[in-house]
């Protein structure tokens, strides 16, 4: 072994002995509601596709015809060759559907986070950062270079104080500069499932002159009346200053996006890093998430939607009755808290031996020592697989805490 590989499987060693190792789990044939994993059957309750759309047939064969009319490769980014007429048409029906002016299409959420964040906040400005916020918004805050601040999650004392810690600084800051104050956080929280007071936000962000960025990852498609995210459900989608998502979660495909005014978008075009640098997605999977856009908007969509939250409710007594501690607003994401790394992982063991598929999250997706299965409602989850799921964990003694 050389010293590279080394220093490597010491470092590999060395997550081991936390217990943290992570491996992929190869998966035969599509993602769904049911998985094969080398030819056993599992019931998934891992998948953010909560809709079913990844595999819907209007979805699949929208990247079809993509493929036969554009091929796969988009041959450039889009600002040198790469804007075709799948990306223009999901933009403007991601407009549409957030009610926005314009929007802007990147190859990953991530990306989108990273870009954004990267264009819009600059070294002189504050960023305030929900403590629980997803890896791309910490990445994107940190290479920011802004001055970061961190609140307890969704509390709104604890952001206040930081506002005021912001906007002294910013107000005593030299003449000419205009530092800005950003809060960042996300409306469906993507380990918790719990949902950001945003009427509070926006109320604190405009008393204090602040503006705010939004990630609706876990809520685009599922909240709101025309399923728009939980901005548009509380009313407050007009005051948010940049509103980001994915296609990857709900609409079935892949990629990220940013909804807002012109400017926002014309900027972002000029600025946004990882859209400049990037080759521009793959036709088919934009034709897909154009797909599974329109079908979140429809009436399908509808349907769809109050499928999953039936089965998010069924799950929900289910679990409650079995003594889980639960938050009391149900959620597609729920976080069965166990705590200890090792047997997080052994209870995901044990309902893996039962054809059950829920993974343990551990450090440093969640804090350490806050381990827990993830598990994730779909509304192509069968009332049958539901029952099992109940089932396995009723089998599986899962510590509750007591
Ligand atoms: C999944 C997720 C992302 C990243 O999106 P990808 O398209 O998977 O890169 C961003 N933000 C949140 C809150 C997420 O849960």
């Amino acid at each position: 072994m050389n010293a590279f590989e080394a220093k490597l499987s010491r470092r590999l060693l060395e997550i081991q002995q936390q217990g943290l190792y992570r491996e992929m789990r190869p998966v035969d044939g599509p993602q769904g509601p049911s998985l094969t994993v080398k030819g056993r059957p599992l019931i998934n309750f891992a998948s953010n596709d909560y809709l079913g759309l990844a595999n819907h047939p209007a979805v699949k064969a929208a990247a079809l015809t993509a493929v036969e009319r554009f091929g796969v490769g988009s041959g450039a980014s889009r600002l040198l060759c790469g804007s075709l007429a799948p990306h223009r048409a999901l933009e403007a029906t991601l407009a549409r559907f957030k009610q926005t002016e314009a929007a802007l299409a990147f190859s990953s959420g991530y990306a989108t986070a990273l870009g954004t964040i990267g264009a819009l906040v600059d070294k002189d400005d504050v960023l305030i950062l929900d403590k629980l916020a997803h890896a791309c918004l910490i990445d994107a805050a940190r290479h920011s270079g802004a001055s970061l601040r961190v609140f307890f999650h969704n509390d709104l004392n604890d952001l206040e104080r930081k506002l005021k810690w912001a906007r002294q600084k910013c107000d005593s800051s030299p003449s000419g500069k205009s530092p800005a104050i950003w809060i960042v956080t996300e409306s469906v929280f993507s380990m918790d499932g719990d949902v950001a007071p945003l009427r509070e936000l926006v109320d604190l962000k405009e008393r204090y002159g602040a503006w705010l960025f939004l990630d609706e990852a876990h809520a685009t498609g599922l909240y709101g009346a025309d399923r728009r995210g939980c901005a548009a459900a509380a009313g407050v989608a007009g005051h948010i200053e940049v509103q980001m998502g994915t296609l990857g979660k709900a609409a079935g495909a892949a990629g990220g996006f940013v909804c807002g005014g012109r400017t926002l978008i014309d900027y972002l075009i000029n600025r946004a890093r990882t859209f400049i640098f990037s080759t521009a997605s793959p036709l088919p999977m934009v034709a897909a998430a154009l797909a599974g856009i329109e079908i979140l908007r429809s009436d399908e969509g509808e349907q769809l939607r109050k499928r999953l939250w039936m089965n998010v409710r069924r799950i929900h007594e289910g679990l409650v009755a079995l003594g889980w501690d639960l938050p009391p607003a149900p959620s597609a994401i729920i976080p069965l808290r166990i705590g200890d790394e090792g047997e997080a992982m052994q209870k995901a063991q044990a309902l893996w031996d039962q054809g059950i598929y829920l993974p343990a999250i551990r450090f440093p997706t969640v804090a350490r020592g806050q381990a827990r299965l993830r598990l994730t409602v779909s509304a192509a989850h069968s009332d049958c697989q539901i029952d099992q799921l109940l089932d396995a964990l009723r089998n599986i003694d899962v510590c509750r805490g007591h």
